[in-house]
Formats: C-alpha cells, structure tokens, sequence
C-alpha cells in the first residue's frame, strides 16, 4: 500500500510547482499579459473570423502535458482574438464592462492563498473586508450601515438574492402565488425576469407599468395599479425601479416609487446593476435620488467600477430578511457556529464555497483611492453627452433623448429606402470594421443603434472615432 501511495504522490506532487517552475510560468504569462496591455490601445473593439475559435477544440483535454508558450499561443488565437473585446475602449455597446489591471493582482492573489471567504469562522478577516466593501456601497446609495450585502458574481444572481428575499420577506408562499402581483416595466432587465421565474413566481400576477416618454416608469400609474389591485382583492408585494435601465440608461423616479411602496407595503427592489455606482460622482447623484428608498437594490461593480466580470452586489436593508430567506444549518457545518461575530456571505447567498471577490475590489480601491473611479464614471456621462451633441450637428441623425446617465440612442435617417434595414446594415458595417463596437435593440419597436459609454479605456478620443467611423461607413452605404 505505501509504495503505491510513493507512487501516486510523485505524479500529484506535479500539482505543485517548485520555485523555478513557477518562475518559468509566471514569466511567459507576465510577458503575455503585458504584451496584451500594451497593444490594448491598437486592438479592434470586435474581430470577425471564420472559424470562431473552433480551434481549441485541436487540442483536447487528455493526459499529455502542454508547455504554457503552446497555451499562451493558443489562448491568444483562439480565445482572446474572435468576437468582443471587452478590453477595449473601443467597446461601446451592451453595457460594457471593465477589466482594471490592480483587479487582476488582487485575483492572483485572492488564487494563491485561497481563502474561504463563504464563513466568517474560517476566514474572518475575509469576510470582513467584504463586509466593507458593501458597507461602502450602502453608503453610496444611502443604505443604513446595518444593512446586509453580498459580494455575487454579477447582477443576475443579484437580482435573484433580491427577488427571493422580497418573496419570503412578504411571506409569499405557493398558495398565495395566483393573487400575488410584481410591478415593473417592460425594459426591466431580463434577468430579473429570469429571477421571477427561478424563485417561482411566474404565476405571479406581472403588471407591466407604463413608462414615460423617456422610458421611466410612470409613477401614477403605478400607483393606479396598484390602488386597483388592492381594491380587486390581490395582494400587491414587490415593485422592480431600475437605476438605470440597460436599453436606453433611463433612472426611474424612485422617491415616487417608494412613497407608492410604503404606502402599500410594497417590497421596492431596484435594479441599479449599471446605473447605481454613477452615485459616486456629483452629476450622477442629480439623477439617482431615492435609491435609498429601495429594500433591496444591486449594483455591478464589474460594470460601473470598472472591474473584470465576475463581481456583482446586493444591499439589503432588513438584514433578518436576507438571512431569513438563505440561512441554512448542516451538521457538517456546526464547527462554523463557535465564531460568528459577523453575519457569514454564505448566509446571504445561494452560494456556499465561492471566489474570495473582495480583494479583487479592495485591491484597487485602497492602491488608487476612490477619486479616479468618481472621475472615470464623471467623465463617461459626459462624454455620452458629448457624442450626442456632436450627432445633433450632424445632417441625417434621429437622435434619442439626452441620456440619463450614458447610453445615447439613435438612428440613421437616410434619404431614401427602408431605416430599419440602413441602420441593421450600418450595425454590421461596424462590425465588420472592428475598431469600435455599437450594439442594437428594438426600442418602442424602432430598430435603434445604442452607444453606452462605461468601459474604462473610453475617452474623448475613443468618441470622436466611433463618430467618424459612422460618417465613414454611412456613407459607404449609400
Ligand atoms: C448587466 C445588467 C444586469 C445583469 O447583470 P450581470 O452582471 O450581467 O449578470 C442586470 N440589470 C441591468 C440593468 C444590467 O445592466
């Protein structure tokens, strides 16, 4: 048995590298890293291929070693060259997201010594950092600091932390389910959709709210609704605002909601996954009153605080609430009960045993201070401004409303022959051209082209081309 053991051990000792064979990998992936940061600048926003990175399919998962300048090689052809650079300042649709080198030193970091950030027992002092770090965040939307938060992996399982806690919050189990109503509009994020239906309320009573001309959510009729629905007998329980929705960037009037909430004993959740850290600076601030109305609101800092994917946010007000609905005792776990000072993640969360998020934020946080994050997200609302006012001068546009916060919709007009089609045709043009990347959506079932400005590498510069390349390919086209 011992010799077998010897054995086995020699070949799992390979799962560990001495000082030299990490020397040798840590070198190449610097070089590979630094290569990419200092080509980042040049690199198309969008690469079109034919083969679509089919190619790591060449090399199967199997027994036999690679050397890391064969996989650095392949990561390089067939990874980080086909489809969206998210790296790039050049990507200017969807929302995009970020990618902070500081971040990448925490993650490292946060790998080698593996901390168990999920129970305040085994790594307290983890656990403590990342109570910090939503403890800020209350503080930017003017949460309580008794409020709970959670460190997620994005605003998708954000969304559903607060779904979840708004349904048992409210006590809404399945016989109350057919009579229960959720208010929100229709350019709610879908993936707060997605949480209704993963918390089990899809036969929830939906009403879609109407929304303004800008696509705010209209208060009165809000409150209509819901006046109406109380007098048929449902029982009204959890209203969706967004800070920030992702189509057009539109704040919905969360002071009216929440006056409409707590008059009825509503749930408020908002969903600020793009808008809500625009907060951090002063003209976002004019536009994002009444967050602190909300019970439950989600904030992505792997979009407004420039970070890589991977770090989403939700801030609950009622800390017995968020506990309440994701507490959960396993004998396998009593040990963990001796030391609990503070609330552990894994209370909070669908999650048990999960990335160590907080040092990927703490990291940059504390070596940059919080001014050139308040700066970055200043900077992108006017330069969404910017680029709208540049198209206003331009002959041909139909241009959306003055952003919210910095998304910018439009569309081209042309002289003759279908808009619709120009433009969907314009969209690809960008595509193929590469150099920055637009996205499209169907507002108000107009086929309208979107300019969000978040990711970290766009600045005036960045505008200024997107805007001269859609002179150059509108006039391609026509
Ligand atoms: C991006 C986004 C989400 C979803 O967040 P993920 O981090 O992509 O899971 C939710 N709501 C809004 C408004 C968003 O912009």
């Amino acid at each position: 048995m011992i010799e077998r053991i010897r054995q086995l051990e020699a070949v799992a000792r390979r799962l560990e590298p001495a000082a030299a064979e990490r020397d040798a990998l840590i070198a190449p992936v610097l070089g590979y890293a630094n290569d990419f940061l200092n080509r980042v600048d040049n690199l198309p926003a969008y690469v079109t291929t034919d083969d679509k990175g089919i190619g790591i399919y060449d090399s199967p998962i199997g027994d036999a070693p690679v050397g890391i300048h064969d996989l650095l090689a392949m990561v390089g052809e067939h990874v980080d060259r086909p489809g969206l650079n998210p790296a790039s300042g050049g990507h200017l649709g969807y929302i995009p997201g970020g990618g902070i080198f500081h971040s990448a030193l925490g993650d490292y970091l946060a790998d080698v010594t593996n901390r168990y950030a999920g129970v305040f027992f085994a790594s307290p002092g983890a656990v403590r950092m990342e109570h910090m770090l939503t403890r800020w965040m209350a503080s930017i939307v003017g949460f309580p600091e008794t409020s709970a938060g959670n460190l997620t992996s994005g605003g998708s399982i954000a969304n559903l932390i607060g779904v979840v806690t708004a349904r048992d919050a409210r006590q809404v189990t399945a016989r109350d389910i057919p009579r229960s109503v959720i208010y929100l509009t229709s350019h709610v994020h879908h993936s707060v959709d997605k949480a209704i239906r993963i918390a089990g309320l899809r036969e929830c009573v939906i009403r879609h709210v109407p929304m303004d001309a800008r696509h705010r959510l209209d208060a009165n009729a809000l409150e209509r609704l819901v006046s109406g629905d109380v007098a048929a007998g449902l029982r009204p329980f959890l209203v969706i605002a967004s800070a920030g929705t992702t189509d057009v960037g539109a704040v919905d009037p969360m002071r009216a909601i929440g006056d409409i909430a707590d008059r009825h004993g509503l749930w408020l959740h908002v969903d600020g996954a793009y808008g809500a850290f625009f907060a951090l600076c002063d003209e976002g601030r004019k536009v994002l009153g009444g967050m602190d109305r909300a019970d439950s609101i989600i904030m992505d800092p792997h979009k407004g605080l420039f970070l890589p994917y991977g770090s989403g946010a939700v801030l609950v007000k009622d800390t017995r609430a968020m506990q309440d609905a994701h507490f959960y005792v396993a004998n396998y776990m009593q040990d963990t009960q001796a030391s609990r000072d503070e609330a552990s993640p894994a209370d909070l969360s669908p999650e048990l045993t999960k990335h160590f998020r907080g040092l990927r934020l703490w990291l940059p946080l504390k070596l940059l201070g919080v001014g050139p994050f308040r700066a970055g997200l200043e900077e992108k609302m006017w330069l969404a401004r910017y680029f709208r006012e540049r198209l206003l001068e331009t002959p041909g546009f139909d241009v959306g409303p003055p952003p919210d916060l910095s998304v910018v919709t439009f569309r081209y007009v042309p002289p003759k022959g279908d808009v619709a089609e120009f433009n969907q045709r314009l969209v690809q043009a960008i595509h193929a051209d590469g150099r920055v990347f637009l996205s499209s959506s169907m507002i108000d079932d107009v086929f309208t082209i979107r300019l969000a400005v978040l990711a970290f590498r766009t600045h005036l510069d960045t505008i200024d081309l997107a805007l001269e390349i859609l002179k150059e390919k509108i006039a391609e086209l026509s």
